[in-house]
């Protein structure tokens, strides 16, 4: 018999990341199953009509839902405080449909510019396509949110922290501004995680992340999520996925929930590790630049404190010798892998401007403080020192 213990109100995020959403089947299994199935059978030919004329809810084919993929987007529901959340099969996927689902020709969108490169690219080139108007403004510069949300606009979106510059935006800000604009508000939540900013609680009404990254958090499977009200999940995002099909597969959605179950440990070393390695780079006098939320130094490191109850770990620096001494320097690297990748158990370094980022115009580039010499860190679970070891031998090594 299924053991199915109820979610109490009173569940901390650790707790609803270990046991929300957790349905057990008939053999009382600890882990969850993986539902590996794609479709689903009728015991007579009247229950699958009454399945396809909505009077019953149950599974009906895997593109639409599954049982361990539910239990994913409740799990993530709980932990973001939200109505309900929709699983896809990659970030982008996530962040398209957010978008996609509730636009039609004619309609404005604004979003910032300092994006993950394919988020700005739905915006700049595949929106205008089919008609939809896109203005791009400075996220952290209000003045231009209130002038592009002066007219009827469909949704804001809003990456923050931001890749790979690490500005921060303000999220009620621009919530109240474009909820005067009657526009819902879109948070790419991917840097600071579940655990570390509520897009909701601060005014935002739709929140995506790429499972990529820290949910899996050990590089090991592709995944998304829009997490929302229940208006929007239903009657807007579930018809736009179920017809269109980025669904998230059983095995991945596993994946997922397991590595939900580790997200707050890894999330606390990946911050405490990040601010060690900030520290230090910051006493580095061949740096032009180092961006870290928790720094001091950092133009919004207020408002990562108000907006934020951690600050990530992600880093970013620009070194004064310019692409040639950075590449030196990525190329002398002994632990510390080259990979686009972020949020991995793993430190990765990237180098935006010829990477993520290159097709960019170098003026755009410019505009989002990435130049030449930057480089992304994401730093790993691995000992920081070690870490830092590797960066001092590679500095030298330039
Ligand atoms: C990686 C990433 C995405 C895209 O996610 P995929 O899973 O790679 O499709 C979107 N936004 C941000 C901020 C990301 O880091």
């Amino acid at each position: 018999m299924a053991v199915n213990k109820p979610v109490q109100d009173s569940w901390r995020a650790q707790t609803l990341a270990v046991r929300g959403g957790t349905r057990r089947s008939e053999f009382g299994e600890t882990g969850e199953a993986i539902f590996a199935t794609s479709g689903y059978v009728y015991e007579y030919a009247e229950q699958a009509e009454d399945a396809f004329r909505d009077r019953v809810d149950r599974f009906i084919y895997s593109r639409f839902s599954n049982p361990t993929v539910d239990m994913f987007q409740d799990r993530m529901a709980l932990i973001e405080g939200a109505a309900m959340g929709k699983a896809t099969a990659t970030g982008m996927s996530a962040v398209f449909a957010s978008m996609a689902c509730m636009v039609e020709a004619g309609d404005h969108v604004v979003g910032s510019r300092a994006l993950f490169g394919s988020c700005l690219y739905i915006l700049t080139e595949i929106l205008p396509k089919y008609g939809v108007e896109t203005t791009i403004v400075d996220g952290t510069d209000l003045n231009q949110w209130e002038d592009a949300l002066k007219r009827p606009t469909k949704f804001a979106f809003v990456e923050t922290p931001s890749n790979p510059g690490l500005d921060i935006i303000d999220i009620q800000a621009v919530s109240d501004l474009a909820h005067k604009a009657g526009a819902r508000v879109i948070v790419d939540n991917v840097f600071a995680t579940p655990l570390l900013q509520k897009p909701l609680q601060l005014g935002a009404d739709i929140v995506v992340y790429s499972a990529t990254k820290h949910i899996d958090g050990q590089g090991r499977c592709l995944g998304g999520i829009v997490l929302g009200g229940e208006d929007y999940c239903e009657n807007t995002l579930k018809p736009f996925l179920r017809h269109t099909g980025p669904s998230l597969s059983p095995f991945n959605a596993w994946v997922m929930l397991k590595g939900l179950e580790t997200l707050d440990l890894r999330i606390r070393r990946h911050c405490e590790n990040a601010r060690v390695i900030a520290d230090y780079l910051e006493t580095r006098s061949d740096l032009a630049k180092v961006r870290y939320p928790g720094l001091k130094s950092h133009p919004q490191h207020d408002l990562a404190a108000r907006q934020m109850s951690d600050f990530g770990n992600v880093v970013a620096f620009s070194h004064e010798g310019g692409k040639e001494a950075v590449f030196r320097f990525m190329n002398a690297m002994k632990l510390i892998d080259i990979s686009n990748n972020l949020g991995d158990s793993k430190s990765l370094l990237t180098h935006p401007a010829t990477t993520t980022h290159q097709r960019l115009t170098p003026e755009d580039r410019a505009s989002l403080g990435l130049d030449d010499g930057m480089v992304r860190l994401s730093v790993g679970l691995e000992n920081p020192l070690d870490v830092l070891d590797d960066l001092e031998q590679a500095f030298a090594a330039v």
